[in-house]
């Protein structure tokens, strides 16, 4: 049997100490806790990494705390536009989404379009006519609205700045109790040897209308393959694209030989803070050998492992 690993994310940014107070703090680290707790049961199961990865990250979407699913950003148009992408590492497999609105849980609707609809990605009303008859559940805009989020859109909405829900400046002045961050992903190992990875997401605040990031993209925001690594990003998205993130760990692995952790230092620390572009990714590897690997203040992280490690963190250690 393999080692079982999950690791998650909920977002990466200017996450620091002194903007959350010890009872958000406790929050965020309960959510991150209970994502690991439901992917890692199905792992223990013997279950599949796919289903894992699903189950981790439909936790985090239904937190509102989380940028993603019920919490997720407005736009500039003052709406909630998802992305969400799922792969499977043992056959290459890949699902996603781009642009949905009233979707529940978009990583649902991107494995349904991995294994039902004879294609990779379905974007806007196309997704939605699949959703709806493939009976995915749906939820009205009241679902997905949250206050903070919403102020958040106000204070830029008439500028044409766009952000990451979790820039400092534009945390100014709101009380500390409304913090609200964070795009979400998880990568799997399962007991059969496979990995897979999954990330969902309500993007950067104030993006313009039909603006897709890294999130659904396999090979930016979102890639796994059993011979290299299963990797979910969050961070600035248009870098992201740009660095082809995801797939460029898995080729300096597939490649050049590196380890995981020598691929994911290279392509994090290195080439994306040469390009200007924050954020970081959760990485595992067929072996279980994994990073939780970032290039900003902070990100919300967690793993668990067959290993007996099971740890949740915000900040950089
Ligand atoms: N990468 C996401 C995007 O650009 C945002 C995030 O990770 O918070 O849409």
């Amino acid at each position: 049997m393999s080692k079982l690993t999950l690791a998650i994310h909920g977002g990466a940014g200017t996450i620091l100490k002194s903007m959350l107070t010890p009872e958000l703090e406790k929050l965020y680290d309960d959510g991150l806790q209970n994502a690991l707790d439901a992917g890692y049961a199905i792992l223990e199961k013997q279950g599949s990494a796919l289903d894992a990865v699903a189950a981790a990250i439909t936790s985090l979407e239904d937190n509102e705390l989380f940028n993603a699913g019920r919490g997720s950003v407005f736009t500039k148009k003052g709406i909630n536009e998802m992305d969400a992408a799922i792969m499977d590492g043992s056959n290459l497999q890949a699902g996603a989404v781009a642009g949905v609105r009233n979707i529940k849980n978009p990583i649902i609707l991107a494995k349904e379009i991995m294994l039902h609809s004879g294609h990779v990605m379905l974007s806007g009303n196309g997704a939605k006519e699949f959703a709806l008859n493939r009976g995915i559940e749906q939820a009205p805009d009241e679902y997905f609205f949250t206050k903070y989020r919403y102020d958040q859109w106000i204070e830029i909405r008439d500028s044409d700045y766009y952000q990451l829900d979790h820039k400092e400046d534009n945390l100014k002045g709101m009380p500390h109790e409304d913090k609200k961050f964070g795009t979400v992903g998880a990568v799997a190992l399962d007991a059969h040897g496979h990995i897979a990875a999954g990330t969902s997401t309500g993007g950067m605040t104030n993006k313009r209308f039909g603006r897709i990031g890294d999130s659904p993209i396999p090979g930016s925001g979102t890639y796994a393959n059993d011979k290299t690594c299963a990797i979910s990003c969050t961070g600035h998205g248009e870098y992201f694209l740009r660095a082809v993130v995801a797939y460029d760990v898995s080729g300096l692995m597939e490649y050049k030989g590196l380890t995981l952790q020598e691929a994911c230092h290279i392509v994090v620390k290195e080439k994306l803070v040469a390009l200007g572009g924050e954020g970081g990714l959760i990485a595992v590897d067929a072996l279980g050998n994994y990073d939780l690997c970032f290039n900003s203040e902070g990100m919300y992280r967690g793993v668990k492992t067959s290993g007996g490690i099971n740890k949740v963190a915000i900040y950089k250690d």
